[in-house]
């Protein structure tokens, strides 16, 4: 198979883990017998200081075309006093997701084992956690109209019933291939847009009888995500809402630089999902340019692509089972006590990968 994606290292260390994760991607579509064609895009702040908008026409085509989307970090403060659409975030990452309709945002939450203890909880309560995060990521607060007035500011949050069914369908869909749980979060008790939320996310659960459906409110949730972490399956939750749950969970894993996220639409044509494969952490301005950042979350986010836009499953699995082999071996970066430098990891996966039977 060819595979042909759109690569937007972006800013910081965005494209220090993004080389290697190509490498990785390298030696995983050699091994397997692949042609990879990435198509190199500026995005963010590395697009300003190209003299361009934060998300170039040419950049957007690209994404378009290929609808599977490797991308590093975007933003910094080097491009902080910039306002609006000028900012990176504002200008690049929202229009992104809102242009290609990524609507269901999916973060993983699954401890490693070599990463247990240094995890903030102990490791008999973490043990045996596996939940996935479904965050509806194109409606909500974060687009709704914001301004100020003569009494002060504003932010609205609207949702639309077919807003919160699709992405209720993404979460019922993932959770019958896993342990058949959903836990929808909302905060119903004081907000429309939750009732709305809890009403349809019933409905569509109607459609799912062998899938058991918990309602909590947010709020319960920042408690019981510590409390009882063992407890989820697959948590749907709206997007501010998935925001702030998936930092939190992001801690229970012991570091952040080892997690991954998908950002998907529906399927085109061809069939395939269009998707946009991301670490969860950002730019890391502070150790930018020094070879310090673990490149696993992007060696990940690149598999996370071969797995969903590209249905290569072996392929994907190959990578995983090379960073779970380096984990345990202590083959990482100083973040996770480890001596190796960025590239060091990423070659060192892509070696374990090429010598996987
Ligand atoms: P953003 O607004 O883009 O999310 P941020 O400053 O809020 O940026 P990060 O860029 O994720 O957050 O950085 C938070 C902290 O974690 C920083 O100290 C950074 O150095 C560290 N960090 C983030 N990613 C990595 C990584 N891949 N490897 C090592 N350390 C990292
Ligand atoms: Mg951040």
């Amino acid at each position: 198979m060819n595979i042909q994606f759109t690569y937007l290292p972006g800013d910081g260390i965005g494209p220090e883990v993004g080389a290697a994760a190509m490498a990785v991607l390298q030696a995983t579509t050699q091994r397997f017998g692949h042609t990879l064609e990435a198509e190199h895009h500026l995005v963010g702040g590395a697009a300003i200081d190209a003299g361009e908008k934060p998300l170039p026409e040419t950049s957007f085509e690209s994404c378009q075309r290929t609808g599977a989307v490797l991308l590093g970090a975007v933003g910094g403060p080097k491009w902080d006093h910039l306002k609006g659409a000028d900012r990176p975030e504002l200008g690049a990452l929202l229009p992104l997701r809102k242009r290609l309709n990524l609507y269901a945002n999916i973060r993983p939450c699954k401890p490693y084992e070599a990463l247990l203890d240094r995890a903030p909880l102990k490791r008999d309560r973490l043990e045996g956690t596996d939940f996935v995060v479904m965050r509806e990521l194109t409606g909500g607060i974060y687009f709704g109209k914001k301004g100020r007035d003569a009494e002060g500011a504003y932010d609205e949050c609207r949702y639309s019933e077919s807003e919160v069914e699709r992405i209720a369908i993404k979460a019922f869909d993932l959770a019958m291939t896993r342990r058949k749980k959903v836990t929808s979060v909302d905060k119903s008790n004081v907000l429309e847009t939750s009732r709305l939320w809890r009403e349809t996310v019933e409905r569509v659960a109607s459609r799912y009888p062998q899938v058991e459906l918990e309602h909590l409110l947010v709020d319960a949730m920042t408690m019981h995500m510590l409390t009882r972490p063992t407890a989820f399956d697959v948590v749907l939750t709206e997007n501010m809402f998935g925001d702030i749950l998936t930092d939190e969970a992001s801690v229970l894993c012991g570091s952040m630089g080892v997690i991954p996220s998908a950002s998907l639409s529906d399927a085109r044509e061809d069939q395939r999902v269009v998707g946009m494969f991301e670490p969860i952490h950002g730019s890391a301005p502070d150790i930018a340019g020094q070879g310090k950042a673990n490149p696993l979350a992007m060696i990940l986010s690149a598999a996370w692509m071969l797995r969903l836009s590209f249905g290569l499953n072996p392929e994907a699995a190959a990578i995983e089972t090379a960073v779970e082999q380096a984990l345990a071996s202590g083959d990482v970066t100083g973040d996770l006590g480890g001596t190796l430098s960025t590239d060091q990891v990423g070659s060192q996966i892509a070696d374990r990968v090429r010598r996987a039977t």
